[in-house]
């Protein structure tokens, strides 16, 4: 069975392939033909899920699921969420992004913040959702290398480093991503058995 994943970032389409049931195929855009920017013009995360993955199903024909990710912060009433790619601007930097969150927060104590993902998933005429959530704090400076986005400046509740300075495995046990990912290879594990 083809299902296709609406994304074009090689590593994330391997690592879901290694996780889903053999019968499953995970089959990325460019393999369909869709070379095109799909819209992401939801006001929500899980609007903007749907949004590509419903563009995939309506357009293509092909049953799929999309991810959609931000990053919530508590003083800010949610912000960035499903703005955070291009929080600081089109240029979409992540450095430019934290610089601006930063100040945003300067002199604010409330420092909460979650990492959400959703996948949505269109599967034989039906729509699920899966969904991520990693609590946590931003700090008030930059630290550690690894990982992209946010992550030299979240740390995650009960954790002392930044998901910078967590290694990739370390990080996608415990991260948004990682529990929406098991979440939907839970799901298609049990249709497959
Ligand atoms: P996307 O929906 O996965 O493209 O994520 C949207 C934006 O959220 C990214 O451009 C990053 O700014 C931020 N983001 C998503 N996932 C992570 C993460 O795991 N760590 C840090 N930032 C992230």
């Amino acid at each position: 069975m083809k299902l296709v994943f609406a994304s074009n970032n090689k590593n994330k389409i391997q690592e879901i392939q290694a996780l889903v049931p053999n019968i499953i195929q995970i089959v990325s855009l460019e393999e369909i033909g869709c070379i095109e920017d799909i819209p992401e013009t939801a006001d929500t995360i899980e609007g903007n899920a749907i949004l590509k993955a419903n563009y995939v199903t309506e357009k293509y024909g092909f049953d799929c699921f999309a991810d959609d990710t931000g990053l919530e912060v508590d003083a800010l009433n949610g912000a960035p969420g499903v703005y955070s790619a291009r929080y600081a601007g089109e240029q979409k930097d992540a450095n430019d992004n934290m610089d601006k969150l930063l100040s945003e927060l300067k002199d604010e104590s409330n420092r909460k913040a979650n990492f959400k993902t959703v996948i949505a998933l269109n599967l034989n005429g039906k729509q699920n959702l899966f969904t991520g959530i990693i609590n946590g704090k931003i700090i008030e400076e930059k630290i550690g290398t690894n990982g992209f986005g946010y992550d030299p400046i979240f740390v995650a509740d009960g954790y002392e480093k930044t998901f910078a300075e967590l290694s990739m495995e370390e990080k996608s046990t415990i991260s948004h991503r990682g529990i929406a990912v098991k979440e939907l290879i839970l799901f298609l594990q049990k249709l497959s058995q």
